[in-house]
């Protein structure tokens, strides 16, 4: 078996030259197909009706990964009135969810395909991205009892882990007995449409999810703004979680819950006790893997003094020995980001601190798709950093010993309180920013992405997240009906 234990996913050993061998030719088989997807309700609506789009690869503009047809008003207020419960007995949800990731894994070579070329993820992100949807469907499985669920809850979720988060903010919603409503990020809604039919397949029945592929503002408000819908979980920026909040305020219940992911400014601490080769190899998998889109990345490196031109000569070393380019090549480190619109974005903040001569060092992008090159700014501190840059953008400054309490308190500061990273060798220094820094996941010599399922439960604090963590035992609790439920004498 390729898959060992039922807790984590094992995933793949990619330096195993056989295994490698094996991915690459199963995943081969599906380089060119075209995927043909679509909202998937309980009552089918009308095909005719729908506006479809083109769904190209973010690395590579020539490359025609499929269509998706988006949902209609129709489509939506169809959905709303079908979605229920879902009325099956504890045992039975966590058996259907179990055999959702046993479905998962039989088909990670279409799914590694359709990542790697709908998402722009390289191969290991792959493996890291179904080992984790895998492992919140057999963990939140563990969890589905007798309480009674919420009602119907509306799941939008992010292009960045379009599998995993995907899944895992479903998974737990129908472990408590839940509806679902899906809608899944416009630039990912190919991987939410197979992963939903295979989440039927494994016997999810059609009224307790309901997949709403389509724009934010109309489905995603539609969902979140119906008082039908008992809860939202979301994950994505700030400002959606806050136009979410309203709108829900307005039309919902009270005790309707929002559950969410938001973003960071996630910092980490290198000081002179630190072991260099090590910090090094740990900033480059925090700042640059998945080229830097995920909420857990590193964004600013706060390093000492003492050991800063040693440290950052050798990260700019080891950076020019990234490989950039299309992920479906095995060589891969870096891809693209998800969109033209992200990269723009991207750019006027790395070209603004080029024109205030604050890039340290900066590779060089692949002439086409959506690349951002690697690079590090140089900055005062964290509260030069106007928001979160989703991408490869590694900002970076020095800090002397006995400034390190404002080091942190400016962290703080911040208001964002999701990851943080510390290399020392102290010990006491350990406990001290342990006690201080008000972070949701704290991470001590090594790198400080990649939470694990079980072990690591991740979320944030302050504008990071409403809690509970993703991954840990708070979460599907938080989709049961809360305290008592009327009963008619
Ligand atoms: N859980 C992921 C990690 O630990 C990040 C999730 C996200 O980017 O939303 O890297």
């Amino acid at each position: 078996a390729l898959f060992g234990s039922r807790l984590n996913s094992r995933g793949f050993d990619l330096r195993d030259p056989e295994t490698l061998a094996m991915i690459d030719a199963e995943r081969g088989k599906w380089a060119d197909h075209h995927w043909q997807g679509g909202p998937l309700l309980a009552v089918a609506g009308d095909d005719a009706a729908r506006v479809g789009e083109d769904v190209v690869n973010p690395a590579r503009p020539g490359d025609h990964v499929g269509r998706i047809a988006l949902s209609s008003d129709a489509d939506i207020a169809g959905a709303l009135g079908a979605a229920a419960i879902w009325d099956a007995a504890p045992e039975t949800r966590a058996e259907v969810l179990n055999r959702a990731a046993d479905l998962y894994e039989a088909h990670y070579a279409e799914l590694f395909a359709l990542i790697a070329r709908e998402a722009g993820k390289s191969l290991a992100d792959c493996v890291a991205e179904l080992r984790e949807a895998v492992d919140f469907l057999r963990y939140y499985a563990g969890f589905a009892t007798a309480d009674a669920p919420r009602g119907v809850i509306t799941c939008i979720s992010p292009w960045n882990f379009p599998l995993a988060i995907f899944t895992g903010q479903i998974a737990a919603a129908l472990a408590a007995g839940n509806g679902v409503l899906a809608k899944p990020a416009e630039t990912t809604s190919l991987i939410a449409w197979r992963a939903t039919q295979l989440l039927h397949e494994a016997g999810v029945p059609a009224h307790a999810l309901q997949l709403l592929p389509g724009p934010g503002r109309q489905v995603g408000t539609a969902l979140s703004s119906d008082p039908r819908v008992a809860g939202v979980c979301f994950t994505g920026s700030l400002p959606t979680a806050q136009a979410i909040n309203r709108a829900m305020a307005e039309n919902l219940a009270p005790d309707a819950p929002l559950i969410a992911e938001t973003g960071g400014l996630n910092a980490m601490v290198v000081d002179s006790t630190a072991l260099p080769e090590q910090a090094v190899h740990d900033i480059l998998a925090s700042a640059f893997q998945s080229a830097g889109q995920r909420c857990s990345a590193l964004r600013i490196l706060y390093v000492q003094e003492d050991v800063a031109d040693k440290v950052l000569t050798m990260l700019h070393g080891a950076m020019d020995e990234l490989r950039m380019g299309d992920p479906w090549h095995l060589e891969t480190d870096v891809g693209p980001v998800i969109s033209a619109g992200a990269r723009k974005g991207i750019d006027d903040h790395v070209s603004a601190a080029r024109s205030d001569g604050r890039i340290l060092h900066r590779l060089k992008p692949p002439s086409r798709g959506h690349f951002v090159p690697p690079v590090t700014i140089r900055v005062s501190g964290i509260e030069a950093i106007e928001k979160e840059i989703f991408g490869p953008v590694l900002h970076v400054a020095r800090f002397k010993a006995e400034d390190l309490d404002r080091v942190i308190a400016a962290i703080n500061g911040s208001g964002y309180g999701l990851t943080f990273g510390l290399h020392t060798r102290i010990d006491d220094r350990v406990e001290h920013i342990d006690r201080h820094i008000h972070v949701g996941n704290l991470y001590v010599n090594r790198n400080q992405i990649g939470a694990i399922v079980g072990s690591q439960p991740f979320g944030g604090e302050g504008l990071s997240g409403t809690g509970p963590k993703a991954g840990g035992p708070h979460y599907v609790p938080r989709f049961r009906a809360a305290g008592h439920r009327h009963v008619a004498d």
